[in-house]
């Protein structure tokens, strides 16, 4: 599979997370085949949705045989630019930033965490999960050596706009934002915001109204 994200649309994207999720769920289980009807069961949406979205990038299921789950994982992945290891840093190693860099959940998707940065001086030279935490200021050392490509943002939200600006200017490309306030990133960088909050007030809501 060629790696050409740009012909696949925002859409279809969004979705690939919960492809790779459940292909790779399939592999582990031991299959090796699957048809569109079933995995449209397994994952409740329509056989024609998922054709079309695995069209999209050649993802072709063979008439009367379905997709081969080893090869459909493998191009995911790809697509998403998993088929190596995303080095990955956490700036702000207060109670989230210490969350996260202990799940060992994002390491198994090739997620890799290799460094994490703070200002407080209560926090530098502590070690989480293996890391030494950094002065914030060595990160663009740090960038120039190491070459990371994510930051998960996790500093006090009057923080994260200065923080994801000086990070995007030392070479980070990704921005996972946990903090309640919308960052903005110069051209050519990615931001998902992960407003928390956002989805307590929708349950809020939605509560309300059953
Ligand atoms: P925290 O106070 O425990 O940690 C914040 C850390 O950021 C501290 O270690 C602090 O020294 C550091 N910091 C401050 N300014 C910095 C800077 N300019 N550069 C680098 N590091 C800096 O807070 P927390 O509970 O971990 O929350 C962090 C962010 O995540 C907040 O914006 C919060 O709203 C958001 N958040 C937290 C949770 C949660 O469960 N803790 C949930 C959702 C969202």
């Amino acid at each position: 599979v060629e790696k050409s994200n740009k012909k696949i649309s925002g859409e279809v994207i969004k979705r690939l997370p919960r492809y790779y999720r459940y292909l790779g769920d399939l592999k582990k289980s031991g299959l090796t085949k699957i048809s569109s009807t079933e995995l449209s069961r397994r994952m409740n949406v329509t056989p024609s949705q998922i054709r079309q979205d695995l069209n999209c990038f050649g993802g072709f299921g063979q008439q009367g045989y379905g997709y081969n789950i080893e090869n459909l994982y493998n191009s995911i992945g790809k697509i998403l630019g998993l088929d190596s290891t995303v080095d990955t840093v956490i700036i702000g190693a207060g109670n989230l930033g210490s969350a996260l860099a202990n799940y060992k959940g994002f390491e198994s998707r090739g997620f890799k965490l290799i460094g994490i940065f703070d200002t407080s001086s209560e926090k530098i030279g502590t070690i989480i999960a293996d890391c030494e935490v950094l002065p914030l200021q060595d990160l663009e050392d740090f960038c120039k050596k190491n070459m990371p490509k994510i930051a998960m943002i996790t500093v006090p939200k009057g923080a994260a706009s200065e923080v994801a600006e000086y990070a995007a200017k030392c070479g980070i490309k990704g921005f996972l934002n946990f903090t309640y306030t919308d960052v903005t990133v110069p051209e050519g960088v990615a931001v998902e915001n992960m407003h928390i909050s956002d989805h307590l007030m929708m349950l809020s809501y939605k509560t309300q109204n059953m």
